[in-house]
């Protein structure tokens, strides 16, 4: 009986796993096309000071509509795009598309503006990588004080000599660096003291848990105190409701991204809400 149960799930498992296999291959294919036929495009998400609630930043998020009108997300189809090695060249077309974003921001008048862009490790690690940044900043006229790129934590905490260097190359650039999902990763405290990164993003698993209990705040809180002990600056993202904004501020969290300021936006929704949102304050 075990035995053909045991026998029975291998099956299960392995033909499970064709389909999946399948599917991948699939997907990595129809992304590549997608890509050549411009079906990606960012969305922008503001980014806030949580004491005045004005915007000061977005971050760049990859969208891909597919030709028969699907939305695939980015969870599904990035992790495919890093292990076919596609992202390296999406990773490019993202960098420049966000710094001539930011371009286009700048030139209606937002000149204090910073544009955040993810960068997965595949494409950090590219022998390319300064080269493609580089040029993306050149070709577009984009700042680089006003560019930042986010690494995940996870990705921050391997081979740590090679990513100080890396670091080290980008910073050379005025481009700064912040650790996405931060928290997530079991980071020791002490390497990330030997890191010149710039910005911790609380991850949003956080931030949900902060109006549970003393309990559920102390990671954010840990964070927020860590970011301050290190000279870091400090922002929570996936603020959904205004206690999460007032407890955030009130544990002294600086700065804040989510659905209660602002959802990720196409770029004429982001500079019509950016021109409310000075209209508001005005
Ligand atoms: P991330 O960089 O941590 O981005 C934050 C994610 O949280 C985004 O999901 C954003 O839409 C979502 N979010 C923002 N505010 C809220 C909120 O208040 N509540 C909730 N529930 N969610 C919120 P998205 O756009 O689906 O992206 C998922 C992940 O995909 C990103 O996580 C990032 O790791 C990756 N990603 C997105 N764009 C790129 C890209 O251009 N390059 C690379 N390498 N990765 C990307
Ligand atoms: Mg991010
Ligand atoms: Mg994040
Ligand atoms: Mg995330």
């Amino acid at each position: 009986r075990a035995k053909s149960q045991q026998r029975g799930g291998h099956f299960t498992f392995s033909r499970g796993m064709g389909v999946e296999i399948r599917e991948r291959v699939r997907m990595m294919h129809a992304l590549r096309g997608g890509l050549e036929r411009g079906e990606l495009f960012l969305a922008y998400q503001p980014q806030v000071d949580l004491a005045t609630r004005r915007p000061f930043g977005a971050e760049a998020l990859l969208r891909w509509r597919t030709a028969d009108g699907q939305h695939v997300p980015p969870d599904r189809f990035i992790p495919i795009a890093e292990h076919s090695g596609l992202i390296v060249e999406i990773g490019a077309w993202v960098l420049r598309e966000a710094c001539a974003e930011l371009m286009r921001i700048r030139a209606a008048g937002q000149l204090d503006f910073t544009m955040s862009v993810n960068v997965s490790q595949a494409q950090f690690r590219h022998p390319q990588f300064m080269e493609v940044l580089r040029s993306a900043l050149l070709d577009t006229g984009a700042p680089a004080r006003y560019l930042e790129l986010e690494i995940t934590e996870s990705m921050a905490m391997e081979e740590p000599q090679q990513l100080v260097e890396m670091l080290a190359q980008v910073k050379r650039t005025g481009v700064s660096i912040a650790i996405d999902d931060f928290g997530t990763g079991f980071s020791s405290l002490s390497h990330l003291q030997g890191l010149n990164v710039d910005r911790l993003k609380i991850d949003r698993t956080f931030v949900t848990e902060i109006t549970g209990s003393a309990r559920g705040s102390s990671i954010a809180a840990m964070v927020i105190q860590l970011g301050r002990n290190l000279g870091l600056s400090v922002i929570a993202e996936g603020v959904e409701d205004e206690r999460q904004a007032q407890i955030l501020h009130a544990l002294g969290c600086p700065l804040a991204q989510g659905y209660l300021f602002a959802r990720p936006l196409s770029p004429q929704a982001l500079l019509e809400w950016l021109g409310g949102q000075q209209d508001r304050a005005a």
